[in-house]
């Protein structure tokens, strides 16, 4: 029925909706133990034993949270998948399944959703997840995507945002900026092609942030990590918004402030770069920038002998008594109050 990738444009129209769904989801097989009827039926059947579900759920929406303009659907089916599994990683689970649902306008062909699905397909397989179901249904306009993310954890290692404590070490594992950066450069390309479209972008010195914003990848291997470290984290969260924005969200909720040290953020060098040469404050960045999908924890101070060498971690601060506030020290060692804004903040500052 598909030849000539790219050229061929078959109309969903043609499929109707149960011949696309069967086309879509015909690649993809269940491998999870706890996957007892995957899709086919009118629900998925899970077999959890006696572990504690974790579910999670995002919506992307078209022209809110992507741009096809600069976002492939192969990248943004593989997204769509990995934002969701950071949640469930956040709570120090294992992802297990995912439902994706679509709604999607005629102006898509059936060979772009297939490159939606050869997205999502990688993903699962990189992140060894299940699609065990969803729904698809048509829209007036544009693409929307809802990904659920369901996983697994014993009872005595889900970790809450709540659970920070006074004293406790805050940590981040990679670095952060990046998947910020990487979008304004694809911004800055999109314009000079609508200007000159035959201006070929040379993007080689920006790869890493520009993967970081196309293809970004979550934390699986944290759990594991930490739990190899024996270190269970006191609180967790992971990093959508900024780093500052997460760490309101962890000290608010486990009541208490944190003293986070300007120079002790992980920054990538070509985020470094490029922020000379868009001319903007790296840690501005590293705090407002996010969709860095890395993670932020907290650990008791005893723990700081079994994760200080760990090349994954960057410890950036520490929590204090919520009365002191939750404050940036600066490289000058002066004090700023920490502001939650959220990348979109950032936006509306130039
Ligand atoms: P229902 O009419 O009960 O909603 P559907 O015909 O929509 O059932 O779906 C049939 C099967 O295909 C179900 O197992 C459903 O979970 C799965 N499914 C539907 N749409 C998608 C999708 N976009 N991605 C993955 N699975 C899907
Ligand atoms: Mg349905």
């Amino acid at each position: 029925m598909l030849k000539d990738k790219g050229e061929q444009r078959t109309s969903l129209a043609s499929l109707g909706e149960f011949g696309l769904i069967d086309h879509l989801t015909a690649n993809l097989k269940c491998t999870q133990p706890s996957t007892v009827k995957g899709i086919g039926d009118d629900a998925a059947v899970l077999d959890f034993k006696s572990k504690k579900i974790v579910v999670s759920t995002d919506l992307l929406v078209e022209g809110v949270h992507f741009d096809l303009s600069y976002m492939p659907l192969k990248h943004l089916g593989y997204k769509a998948i990995v934002v969701n599994l950071s949640d469930i990683y956040a709570m120090n689970a294992t992802a297990t399944q995912v439902t994706v649902s679509i709604a999607v306008s005629n102006r898509f062909p059936l060979e772009a959703l297939e490159e939606l699905y050869k997205g999502i397909q990688m993903a699962a397989e990189v992140y060894k997840v299940d699609v065990v179901g969803g729904d698809t249904t048509s829209s007036t306009k544009g693409l929307l995507i809802s990904v659920t993310a369901i996983g697994e954890v014993e009872e005595e290692n889900i970790t809450y945002r709540n659970g920070a404590k006074e004293n406790d070490l805050l940590v981040v594992t990679g670095d952060v900026g990046g998947a910020f950066l990487g979008l304004k450069v694809l911004q800055r390309e999109k314009s000079v092609f609508e200007v000159n479209p035959n201006n070929q972008p040379d993007l080689d010195m920006y790869t890493y942030i520009i993967e970081r914003q196309l293809k970004p990848e979550a934390r699986k291997d944290i759990s594991k990590l930490l739990h190899d470290l024996d270190v269970k984290p006191t609180s967790m969260i992971d990093i959508s918004d900024g780093l500052s924005s997460e760490i309101m969200h962890l000290c608010k909720q486990s009541k208490v402030g944190c003293n986070l040290y300007e120079d002790k953020i992980p920054l990538d060098p070509q985020v470094i770069s490029t922020c000379e040469e868009f001319n903007i404050d790296s840690t501005m960045v590293a705090l407002s920038g996010g969709e860095d999908y890395e993670l932020l924890f907290t650990v008791r101070q005893e723990d700081f002998p079994k994760i200080k060498a760990n090349p994954n971690f960057s410890i950036i601060g520490h929590i204090t008594e919520a009365r002191e506030g939750i404050h940036l020290v600066t490289r000058a060692n002066t004090k700023i109050p920490l502001k939650a804004q959220g990348w979109n903040a950032m936006d509306e500052q130039e």
